[in-house]
């Protein structure tokens, strides 16, 4: 199956960077447009650029007051007070120059996904820039300053007035989204996350399932630390086809860090790249399903830049174009061309060796407490599903 898709991309992209000891890099979606090209997947005319999103879409969510300090941190200094209140100029969100304009140009490269896939000028959209899932109404937190993928909820909600799906799968809890749509029957979110028990941002537990009109359309999965591919893949799949099935979506929008590889430095999960194989496979399927085809892709965390945030996010890309994912060697000329500027070896293959995870003695036991957690967390779809 090949499939008219979108890839956003600009330089601009490379503007959201914090320092260079900071683990979130946006180099990181470089390295993978490129690994795209080498391979022969992505071309000029695949690629659209973002555009800068205006004040008045980012107030969709965010308060004034905020977007303010926001544009005044990237220029002047913030007071303790001001930096205190809106999370900014904090060690996991430290202040860097032009903060504002970059991250507008994050929140507008979602946006243009958006508007292709639903102006109907591609099937699908990938914008790897964005997923910034931890941003607030009025706070930045865990390396998000604006919240593209709530601007973009929002933004699908007053624009095409269409049902959206929020599907998940980072490391990290997708909270920022969550809390946004919490009281929201038209916008279904599910999030697939190591369990917050030791994890920042610590909520995502399976009780909240939203308030008011929205009770009933946020769910949530965390799953234990060490949780492999196996383990990971059941709860996503059956999660995901569950919830779908229940919540009947007319768009699908995705959160794909890849941060839950057993490489990351800053998660405790074990998943290996067949993982991440799956992921776009189930959302392509699902999207042609239930949603004539509608999906937008958005990038998010993944801290291991050189050996697995590329891999994983330009599978993404051919799971859109050729309903199919790479399998064999890595282009020769993208490890070339980046092997000197890599502190690690590149890997050779789009494929994990399974040997790469750590012999985890309490496999079996993980395995049931997902399952549990994932019958818990369902329990709740089945009672309430809708018949069309
Ligand atoms: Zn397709
Ligand atoms: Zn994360």
């Amino acid at each position: 199956m090949t499939c008219d898709a979108a890839f956003v991309y600009s330089n601009e992209f490379l503007d959201y960077h914090f320092h260079s000891d900071h683990p979130f890099n946006q180099k990181r979606v470089l390295l993978t447009k490129d690994l795209l090209e080498k391979t022969n997947l992505l071309s000029a005319d695949h690629i659209i650029k973002p555009r800068k999103a205006a004040e008045d879409e980012l107030a969709l969510i965010h308060d004034r007051a905020y977007i303010n300090a926001v544009k005044k941190a990237g220029t002047e200094n913030l007071t303790e007070n001001e930096s205190m209140e809106y999370g900014i100029g904090t060690e996991d969100t430290p202040v860097f120059p032009n903060m504002h304009e970059a991250s507008t140009y994050l929140v507008g490269g979602t946006l243009s996904a958006v508007d292709s896939v639903l102006q109907g000028k591609a099937a699908h959209a990938l914008n790897l820039g964005g997923g910034l899932h931890h941003g607030f109404k009025r706070k930045a937190s865990g390396f998000c300053i604006y919240n593209d993928g709530a601007i973009a909820i929002k933004y699908i909600r007053e624009k095409y007035d269409l049902k959206v799906l929020y599907v998940d799968t980072d490391a990290h809890h997708g909270d920022g989204v969550q809390w946004a749509f919490y009281d929201d029957p038209n916008v279904c979110t599910l999030s697939i996350h190591e369990t917050g028990r030791y994890l920042f941002p610590g909520t995502g537990h399976i009780n909240e399932r939203g308030i008011k009109e929205g009770h009933g359309f946020s769910f949530n999965l965390p799953i234990d630390a060490f949780t492999e591919d196996e383990s990971f893949i059941h709860v996503y799949e059956t999660a995901f086809r569950q919830i779908a099935d229940y919540f009947r979506p007319d768009v699908i929008l995705t959160q794909n860090g890849a941060d839950a590889h057993a490489y990351d430095p800053l998660t405790h999960l074990c998943a290996t790249t067949e993982t991440f194989e799956r992921i776009p496979l189930l959302a392509h399927n699902l999207a042609h399903q239930y949603c004539n085809g509608r999906w937008i892709a958005l990038g998010g965390g993944g801290y291991d830049m050189w050996r697995v945030v590329p891999r994983a996010w330009a599978q993404i890309w051919s799971v859109m174009k050729t309903g199919e994912v790479q399998k064999g060697a890595l282009s020769n000329e993208w490890q070339y061309q980046w092997e000197t500027q890599s502190p690690v070896q590149l890997p050779h293959a789009w494929y994990d060796d399974k040997k790469i995870v750590p012999n985890i003695p309490r496999k079996a036991e993980i395995t049931e407490k997902n399952a549990k957690v994932l019958e818990s967390a369902l329990k709740y779809a089945k009672n309430k599903q809708v018949h069309p």
